[in-house]
């Protein structure tokens, strides 16, 4: 179906668009030539989608082909979409290609699609010709084939060519000698495997679906000691240049590959100007006969069938107009059917080389010769060919040469020509690998260059700088928005022409992506032809690389794209990286900073903590101690670092630590015991120890350790202890008095005087039980923190020292009692009650612990502003050390059960009592010889 297209680019020339994969290959770049060729001779540009086949099992491989829904009215007139190349892993995706560019005019090459023209070859034909020869001019019969790509159509129709020349020569099918291959030379090991060792068939000749399946064949059967063609004959198809060039040369079936692009270009000329076009053209492929087949070179085999002239001919006459028929024959002999010459160069060169035979004019022929080998060698022909266009001249010509010096001549321009072909193709060769070698190393230093810079300005100057040596004279290089292929918009940021360059200082410049380069921009309206190439990594689409089409350099360009790609990205890493790093930078220092910050607040936690604490490693021993800890035990904490924390500890307790420690670690719960803590140097003491786990995430890493100082703690519960049973007893000794003699007076009959002494007993002993209830609730008072009860008056303190003593003096103690300086004592600010409280406690005292009698002396005395009152005595007295705890509550300094009686109480309330008149209470003893306590108040202050 032709459908006349409205075209909508801007330029007035044509542009076709080219849907291809990797052109470095023969097979994509013959295409390309014919394209080319065609485009030029028409004034046409190119633009060359280059991306991968579809379905293409390398990983990533198949992300390039957003590059084929790029294409559209706003970038080309029409597409010719390589389907032989395409279709190899996946024939629909051609035909879902087409239907999404339906709006343009499309052909197709290699497949028929619906509604598409199509450019196909006589694959069928081209092969049964192939089988054909190898059964009629070899009779061989045991024919293999080896397969193309599963689903590649063109692949599928050689094989039915393969299937067609079997049953025309009556030879039967044998699915045996079909073997599994491909479009490439490792994939003949699999064929060969397959045939010689899984199957063990016996062949005396393969047909491959192509010329690399056919080289690899050839390689895998010498490799197993079979020759070819004398053991096995080979025959390709495509008539790569390698196939000639392989040893031996490869028989091949020649598709013309080239006149397949050329008429490609053709068809969609001529649809785009909506003239008709068939919907399907087949090309011609004609057989190459070479030694892998069992013939030998068609330069020396395939010509001798050319007519001669007929006898008696006048050479020079003839020269002046020759017969068609013979110019036909001559012209054929070149195949490279994009390599333009003069018209009439077979009337040419015949006729050359008829004068020069004849008239001993050389030069002549061999001039017009050297004119035609130059032009096919600068087309990049086949100079080869041409020893088949000497051999055709010879044919045509020697027989009608009469003169034997005519014949001798010819045969010397005969001989001459041979050696000029065989030079120039040595020179094609030659230059062309020079050519190769010359920008295989700029190709290599672009790569180079482009490897070892991430700054993504510095990569565009080197492309700029490096692609107009690898003839590549203009470039383009544009990032799509947000990574975006389908983005409507997309950014130039590199561009170059021989005229002028630009690279993009920020954003670069904005324009439709559909547009593939900028209109203001673009080069594509002079003519230029330009590959499109997607810069993508992995699954991160980046933009597009278009740069100018030169056949010269097909190889470089997916180099070039797969260098840029990983560049710009490794590039854009490189700057992600380093705002990455800068960010992280931030972040670390914040983290430091909060970090430095916690672990001063935690430092200061930890070394204001009244409690020792240690950190402890996953084996239990310490890493870090706080200052308390050092305090405390008088170690430094370099000194306890790596030590096992039992150091700390006094005696067997210390294997307990370490029980405890190595139990902790599977334990995991937090755990609480007490020890006896052992400073280096001083007093051991009470200390509660405290495990907790420190656990991240899970993994056990150690320990916190508390050690605090619960001596006073332990003293009090101590002397809580002793306190029970003093007060016990001290209760219970005047109670049992109380009962004792309350009980005689209930039961007895007495006497008066007896019963007043009884009831006497009775009332001293509950004013002593009393007493000592008050204590203990003023001592209850004291520890519940409310303090004591203090209501102060003006007290002259000498009628209550007096009064204490009466009532000494009156029980009869044994005791003398002094009183001194008494008179004239300054009044104080008190409270009598309790003021009476401390002399009487202090004086019971006195009489208390001087057991054996002696003085009991009070003296009183004012001094800078204060009373003082001390009562000393002559009794047991106190050790120093007995003495600083002396105010301590249930302090007692003897302990043992011979000891005086007593709660330990008393000295406690009268401290309190003292303190609460803003006064001050103190010893002085010595064991054995007596104590003297004395307290101060402030007196009334006269103005
Ligand atoms: P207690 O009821 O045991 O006497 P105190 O608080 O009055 O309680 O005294 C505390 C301790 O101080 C006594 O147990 C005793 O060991 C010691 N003490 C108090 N007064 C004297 C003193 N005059 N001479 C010797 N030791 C004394």
């Amino acid at each position: 179906m032709i459908k006349p297209h409205q075209r909508q680019s801007q330029s007035d020339r044509i542009t076709i668009g080219v849907l291809t994969d990797w052109l470095g290959d023969e097979h994509p770049s013959l295409l390309l030539k014919g394209i080319i060729s065609e485009a030029r001779a028409n004034d046409v540009n190119i633009l060359c989608f280059v991306g991968q086949q579809p379905n293409h099992p390398e990983r990533y491989a198949s992300n390039a082909n957003f590059i084929y829904d790029l294409p559209s009215a706003k970038s080309v007139d029409g597409l010719i979409v390589m389907s032989n190349r395409l279709s190899r892993f996946d024939p629909e995706s051609v035909e879902q290609l087409c239907e999404k560019h339906q709006s343009l005019p499309i052909v197709s090459l290699g497949q028929r699609v619906e509604g598409v023209s199509s450019i196909n070859v006589a694959n069928e034909a081209g092969t049964c010709d192939a089988v054909s020869h190898l059964i009629l001019r070899h009779g061989l019969h045991r024919i293999a084939y080896a397969m193309g790509p599963e689903k590649q159509l063109e692949a599928g129709e050689r094989f039915q060519g393969y299937r067609r020349a079997l049953k025309e020569n009556g030879i039967a099918f044998d699915p045996s000698l079909v073997a599994p291959g491909g479009f490439d030379l490792e994939l003949a090991e699999e064929t060969i495997r397959v045939l010689l060792d899984e199957r063990r068939v016996e062949f005396d000749a393969i047909v491959a679906a192509n010329d690399l399946l056919a080289i690899g064949i050839i390689e895998q059967l010498n490799e197993r000691g079979l020759y070819v063609p004398e053991d096995v004959a080979v025959i390709g198809f495509d008539d790569l240049d390698v196939a000639a060039a392989c040893t031996p040369p490869l028989a091949t079936v020649a598709q013309p590959i080239i006149d397949q692009g050329v008429e490609g270009v053709r068809a969609l000329i001529a649809k785009i100007r909506g003239e008709p076009v068939p919907d399907l053209v087949v090309l011609p492929t004609h057989l190459v006969t070479r030694r892998s087949c069992g013939c030998l070179s068609p330069w020396v085999s395939g010509v001798k069938r050319r007519d001669p002239i007929e006898d008696g001919t006048n050479l020079i006459d003839l020269a002046k107009a020759w017969p068609e028929t013979i110019l036909a024959q001559v012209r054929s002999l070149v195949q490279s059917s994009h390599v333009r010459l003069p018209d009439d160069w077979p009337a040419n060169l015949l006729t050359a080389f008829v004068y020069s035979s004849q008239e001993d004019a050389p030069q002549r022929f061999l001039l017009v010769l050297t004119y035609l080998l130059d032009e096919v060698a600068r087309q990049r022909g086949k100079v080869g060919e041409w020893q088949g266009v000497i051999s055709a001249v010879q044919q045509i010509i020697l027989p009608s040469l009469n003169s034997p010096a005519s014949r001798e001549r010819a045969d010397q321009l005969l001989h001459q020509a041979r050696v000029l072909i065989g030079e120039s193709v040595y020179q094609a060769q030659v230059g062309l690998e020079i050519l190769d070698r010359r920008r295989m190393s700029l190709l290599r230093q672009v790569i180079f260059n482009l490897a070892s810079t991430a700054d993504f300005g510095e990569q565009l100057q080197i492309l700029i700088d490096g692609l107009p040596g690898l003839g590549i004279r203009c470039g383009y290089l544009t990032l799509f928005e947000d990574h975006d292929p389908n983005a409507e918009w997309s950014n130039l940021v590199m561009a170059y022409t021989p005229e002028r360059t630009f690279i993009a200082d920020g954003d670069g410049i904005r324009f439709p992506t559909r547009q593939v380069i900028p209109e203001q921009y673009g080069q594509v309206g002079d003519g230029i032809m330009y590959t499109v190439q997607p810069i993508y990594y992995r699954n991160e689409y980046i933009g597009l690389l278009v740069l100018e089409l030169n056949y010269d350099s097909l190889t470089a360009y997916e180099l070039i794209r797969a260098v840029t790609s990983a560049a710009i990205k490794s590039g854009s890493f490189y700057q992600e990286l380093q705002s990455y790093s800068q960010n992280l930078e931030s972040v670390i220092r914040k983290a430091t900073a909060d970090l430095i910050q916690s672990k001063e607040q935690a430092e200061n936690i930890l070394n204001n903590s009244p409690d020792a604490i240690l950190l402890l490693d996953k084996s239990g021993l310490i890493d870090v101690v706080n200052s308390t800890c050092s305090e405390v035990f008088g170690y430094s904490a370099d000194e306890l670092r790596g030590k096992h924390p039992s150091m700390l500890v006094s005696g067997e307790l210390g294997s307990d630590v370490i029980k405890s420690v190595e139990q902790f670690a599977g334990n995991k719960g937090p755990i609480r015991f007490e020890v006896i803590a052992k400073p280096e140097k001083g007093v051991l003491f009470d200390a509660e120890v405290a495990l907790a786990p420190v656990a991240d995430g899970g993994i056990y890493r150690g320990a916190v350790c508390t050690i605090r100082d619960i001596s006073a703690l332990k003293d009090l519960e101590r002397m809580k202890d002793a306190l029970l049973s003093t007060a016990a007893h001290e209760l219970r000794t005047p109670l049992t008095t109380i009962r004792g003699f309350s009980e005689i007076l209930r039961t007895r009959d007495l006497t008066e005087e007896r019963r007043d002494r009884y009831m006497g007993f009775i009332y001293e002993q509950s004013t002593h039980l009393g007493g000592l209830v008050d204590n203990l609730l003023d001592v209850a008072r004291i520890q519940a923190g409310r303090g004591l009860e203090i209501s102060f008056e003006m007290v002259d303190l000498e009628p209550i020292l007096r009064s204490v003593v009466a009532a000494y003096r009156e029980i009869n103690s044994g005791h003398a009692f002094e009183l001194v300086n008494l008179d004239h004592l300054p009044p104080v600010i008190g409270d009598p009650l309790r003021l009476d409280q401390v002399v009487r406690n202090l004086v019971s005292n006195a009489v208390k612990y001087s057991p054996g009698g002696g003085v009991v002396t009070i003296t009183a005395a004012a001094r800078d502003g204060r009373l003082e009152v001390s009562i000393r005595d002559e009794g047991i007295g106190m050790t120093p050390e007995q003495q600083s705890h002396l105010f301590e509550r249930f302090y007692r300094a003897d302990q043992s059960d011979s000891a005086i009686g007593g709660a330990g109480l008393g000295l406690t309330i009268c401290k309190q009592i003292v303190e609460g008149h803003g006064g001050e209470i103190w010893v002085e003893s010595e064991p054995g010889k007596g104590s003297t306590f004395t307290f101060s108040i402030p007196t009334v202050q006269h103005e």
